[in-house]
């Protein structure tokens, strides 16, 4: 009903009746679960370029009437959208507008459906006793974090042929999308219980077994936004994050040395890093995180999810 509604109150320019019948994209995997990415493919004749401006895809996530939120293609009109864990399953609408101004070009449009996952069992956790100055430091080391992700180039696309397992061999420890719970022990009881009113937190990336020293490869070709050492206990250690174009970031936490730095290019395959312990206090092993359009996925998933839809 939602969907009849819309095209009732749609208003939009067509240049002419056979340009308005034509498809003006597809969507590759238009049926996905919370924590996937979905693939949109622009056809050439509506890509920036040959429109002479630029070109969004549109998603009405909220059902109504407001303007939906606009995703920019790539160069070469190629869209990846990560799908948040906790995006409310059912049907949205995705159709082609002028960036920024939210006008309509042609009628076409087609509809995504999101179904609910199950994530793994919940973990509890104690929540961080408040001290000023760590939570100061952890500002300036999400400017640091921030700084890097402003400097990914999403229109390129860095990326050669299929992407591939960070690690040779892959045994999960912890899966994606996990909810973290805040919660207080108590030691007679051997029980958790929740501290109410503060939300769960989804773990951002799968947890991969790796000993200390495991070469760490780069999941396909790109360039090295960040490789920092966060030292505060309970953060991210030494990291990497890897720009592969097309909103696409590759994360890998906890190493234990760096074998590229920022600015580096990185061939798929190249070993940019040894696993690690990373800060003090961390059991050994890499969290592994993909990251699109600013929206963690699950990161084993969309490596099989482009590998089926992207390379012949
Ligand atoms: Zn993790």
């Amino acid at each position: 009903m939602k969907i009849i509604a819309f095209l009732v109150g749609l208003i939009f320019l067509s240049p002419n009746i056979s340009d308005a019948q034509a498809k003006s994209f597809y969507i590759l995997n238009p049926e996905v679960e919370q924590g996937d990415v979905l693939i949109i493919i622009i056809e050439p004749q509506w890509q920036t370029k040959a429109m002479g401006f630029s070109i969004c895809a549109s998603v009405k996530w909220d059902g109504s009437d407001n303007p939906g939120q606009e995703y920019t293609p790539n160069n070469y009109g190629k869209i990846f959208i990560g799908i948040e864990v906790d995006m409310k399953p059912g049907e949205y609408i995705v159709f082609l507008v002028e960036c920024g101004r939210g006008v309509r070009l042609d009628w076409y449009y087609d509809v995504i459906k999101i179904s609910e996952r199950s994530f793994g069992k919940p973990w509890y956790r104690t929540l961080p006793k408040r001290n000023p100055k760590i939570s100061a430091r952890r500002e300036e080391e999400k400017k640091i974090k921030n700084e890097a992700y402003a400097k990914a180039s999403a229109g390129e696309d860095y990326t050669d042929g299929d992407f591939v397992n960070p690690l040779d061999s892959i045994t999960i420890n912890d899966s994606f999308g996990t909810p973290r719970i805040y919660g207080v022990y108590n030691k007679k009881t051997k029980t958790w219980m929740a501290i109410k009113g503060i939300p769960s937190v989804p773990h951002g990336g799968v947890d991969l077994q790796a000993k200390i020293g495991t070469p760490v490869k780069a999941i396909n070709s790109g360039l090295v936004l960040l490789a920092h050492d966060f030292p505060l206990s309970g953060t991210e250690g030494k990291m990497i994050i890897l720009d592969h174009g097309s909103g696409i970031l590759s994360l890998y936490l906890h190493l234990s040395r760096f074998k590229v730095k920022a600015g580096n290019s990185v061939k798929k395959g190249e070993i940019i890093a040894l696993s690690g312990a990373t800060p003090k206090g961390t059991p050994p092993h890499l969290h592994f995180m993909t990251r699109v359009n600013e929206t963690n996925v699950d990161p084993l998933r969309f490596i099989e999810l482009a590998n089926q839809y992207l390379v012949k």
